[in-house]
């Protein structure tokens, strides 16, 4: 953990929209169970796919103070005191989560810095174990700063392929449209992304949806996706995080995902959750995300073991760790922990990151013979 203090929820009046209390915003200690982890065989060394990590929300802390100081920025203070979130499942919750990432997106000004994200967050994914990431981007909020949306992608590509090569994480790149924009621009967006298509590092290899789930029309949206699924690309659409079932099996209908980002309140729909296992269709679980938005109360309520119990693929993923606080290896921390996983069960869910993710044969094979090699070790 590299952040002391976490932002903590506080009942008071007023409801949210799960129907739970609604909470407020208080200052307190980081949960015990994440700094003080009861190892067995370490996390970290267990080798992993990340499939679910935002490229501004990949940001080291320090990485986030320095590009402000660089660029004359005055960072909100939950950013400058590394305050973790703990937020409302409603729009107001996700308000401040916008706000506060629009202000970390806000100190990424030029090509150094995009470059410095990208080597970093496969820097701290190898140190985790992690020998293949996924990243996603939008490129369209750096664009202005380095000549439009081809030269903001290409950079972080280019950074991708170099990561690659320096780390021991090789690092492909999802590019995601956002909702709140107009479905247009996920066209331009899914056009830009296909022109760079392929199955290897430095590479796009799927197409993403995110942002507030709440916002826009997921069919609007298809059309996008159809442009993306042309060019060979996965896609791999957030949904079933802020809202339930309904808008899951609408997703699934419109966007024919691959993966989906959370789904993780497919749990509550068991016809919904078989069709999703029987379709194949993976879930980027990410816990501690789900904890910082109020999906759940407590990383022990997310249904981790109900989904994997229903038979379903599931790869845990860190979000946005510059303002949730716990990166990869803290997920299976949380799922040894908070959910009583043995060895063997994490070396499960490290194999169905692996095989849920878009690597080459080859990382899968070596990946794999890892996780057998870790749960073999001497515990
Ligand atoms: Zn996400």
């Amino acid at each position: 953990m590299r952040s002391r203090h976490a932002v903590v929820a506080r009942p008071h009046a007023g409801r949210s929209l799960s129907g739970r209390p609604d909470t407020a915003v208080v200052v307190g200690p980081v949960p015990r169970s994440w700094q003080n982890p009861f190892m067995s065989r370490p996390v970290h060394a267990l080798p992993k796919a990340h499939l679910h990590l935002h490229f501004t929300g990949s940001m080291r802390p320090q990485t986030l103070k320095e590009l402000a100081a660089r660029h004359g920025i005055r960072l909100p203070e939950s950013l400058r005191e590394q305050h973790l979130l703990r937020l409302t499942p409603d729009e107001r919750g996700w308000f401040r989560f916008q706000r506060l990432y629009d202000a970390a997106r806000a100190c990424v000004r030029d090509e150094q810095d995009m470059r410095r994200i990208v080597l970093e967050a496969a820097q701290d994914d190898a140190a985790e174990g992690s020998g293949w990431l996924e990243l996603q981007v939008d490129p369209t909020s750096y664009a202005p700063f380095v000549g439009g949306l081809t030269p903001a992608l290409e950079i972080v590509l280019n950074a991708a392929a170099d990561a690659s090569r320096r780390t021991s994480c090789q690092v492909g790149i999802v590019v995601a449209a956002s909702r709140i924009r107009h479905p247009l621009d996920a066209r331009i967006l899914a056009r830009l992304a296909a022109r760079y298509a392929g199955d290897g590092p430095g590479q796009v290899l799927g197409f993403g949806l995110s942002n507030d789930e709440r916002r826009g029309n997921t069919h609007e949206f298809a059309a996008a996706f159809r442009i993306a699924a042309r060019a060979g690309l996965a896609a791999v659409p957030h949904g079933g995080e802020l809202l339930g079932p309904e808008h899951i099996a609408t997703a699934v209908r419109e966007l024919s995902p691959r993966r989906l980002g959370h789904g993780v309140r497919s749990a509550e729909d068991p016809d919904l959750l078989r069709g999703i296992v029987e379709a194949g269709i993976a879930l980027e679980v990410c816990p501690a995300s789900n904890v910082a938005l109020g999906v759940y109360p407590t990383a022990a309520e997310v249904p981790l073991r109900q989904l994997l119990d229903a038979g379903a693929t599931v790869a845990l993923g860190a979000d946005d760790p510059l303002l949730f606080g716990p990166r990869l290896a803290d997920q299976y921390r949380i799922a040894r922990q908070d959910h009583g996983f043995d060895d063997g069960q994490l070396a499960d869910l490290a194999r169905g990151s692996v095989r849920a993710s878009l690597a080459p044969p080859g990382t899968k094979a070596r990946l794999l013979a890892g996780i057998d090699a870790w749960a073999s070790s001497p515990g």
